[in-house]
């Protein structure tokens, strides 16, 4: 193809459209209701009440003020800058920080970075998309940045939202790399994502993930929004007895949690979502306080 008329055709069929709008779901917010191992069905994703509070405009949790959280955040800005940087100067880089939304769907959100596949034999080179994450430490990484109790993977809310940007982009994108970066260890891993009519190959290995579901869960929720209706919570901020005893016999706690089951004491113990979640109070003012 002549140089102009690639970039003539890239001009009438841009892959990247960077317009945004207020009041759309937010890609870093999908959600999606999967199997776990014990063949229960689970929310993977962001929780629909806390996207609808989000949503009706309802107040904030105030951010913690608590100075190393802070400093661990913008830790993980400098990090995401340096990383840019380094793609940047690797030769591969095409854009980065790219506005992304989905009309069809009300999705916005931004994408790390589009670069060149460097292995690429065609010409003009394959586009491939990054998302850059930093994580805190290698141990609580749950296998993002080295083989842990899951295996080896991306978060699931990172690839929940890689997801819908390789569907957004499939035209024009089909391979995805989700990037970790250690910031206690300087240790980094990469993941390949490639969205496919089955459901979604994560380094090669086909997970029946499928991106409609995706969207379905956000229809719920805009039939929620329409009704003013609060949807279920998908999430837990304190484990009943129930749970906690089933969490037991599978081995699911820790030395110390067991101990304190066998011995009769109190384990207060819940979703983690909740506990970062900033509309807790407004979920269960009650509950809240003792998280
Ligand atoms: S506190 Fe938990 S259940 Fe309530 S909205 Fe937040 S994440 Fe959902």
């Amino acid at each position: 193809m002549q140089f102009l008329a690639y970039v003539d055709h890239k001009f009438m069929h841009p892959p990247i459209v960077s317009t945004r709008k207020g009041g759309s779901f937010y890609a870093s917010h999908a959600s999606l209701k999967v199997k776990n191992i014990w063949d229960e069905w689970e929310v993977e994703g962001t929780c629909l009440r806390a996207q609808w509070y989000r949503l009706k405009g309802k107040p904030r949790g105030a951010d913690s003020e608590d100075p190393d959280g802070r400093r661990m955040m913008d830790y993980g800005n400098v990090i995401h800058e340096y990383e840019i940087e380094r793609i940047k100067r690797s030769g591969t880089y095409i854009d980065d920080e790219i506005a992304f939304y989905d009309e069809a769907h009300n999705i916005s959100g931004r994408v790390d970075a589009i670069v060149y596949n460097p292995m690429s034999k065609s010409e003009p080179k394959e586009m491939m998309g990054v998302e850059l994450k930093t994580v805190g430490g290698v141990y609580t990484s749950g296998g993002a940045l080295v083989p842990g109790p899951k295996g080896f993977g991306p978060k699931p809310q990172h690839l929940l939202q890689t997801m819908v940007y390789a569907d957004y982009y499939k035209d024009g994108i089909s391979t995805w790399l989700i990037l970790y970066f250690d910031r206690s260890s300087g240790k980094s891993a990469q993941h390949i994502v490639i969205l496919t009519p089955d459901g979604v190959s994560v380094n090669g290995q086909l997970r029946d993930w499928k991106i409609e579901n995706i969207y379905k869960r956000w229809e719920l929720l805009t039939g929620y929004l329409e009704e003013d209706e609060l949807p279920p919570t998908d999430y837990t901020m304190f484990y009943n007895q129930e749970k906690l005893d089933v969490m037991l016999e599978r081995q699911q706690l820790t030395k110390t949690q067991c101990a304190m089951m066998k011995s009769g004491k109190p384990l207060a113990i819940g979703d983690a979502q909740c506990r970062w979640c900033n509309f807790s109070e407004e979920c269960d003012p009650v509950a809240c306080k003792a998280l």
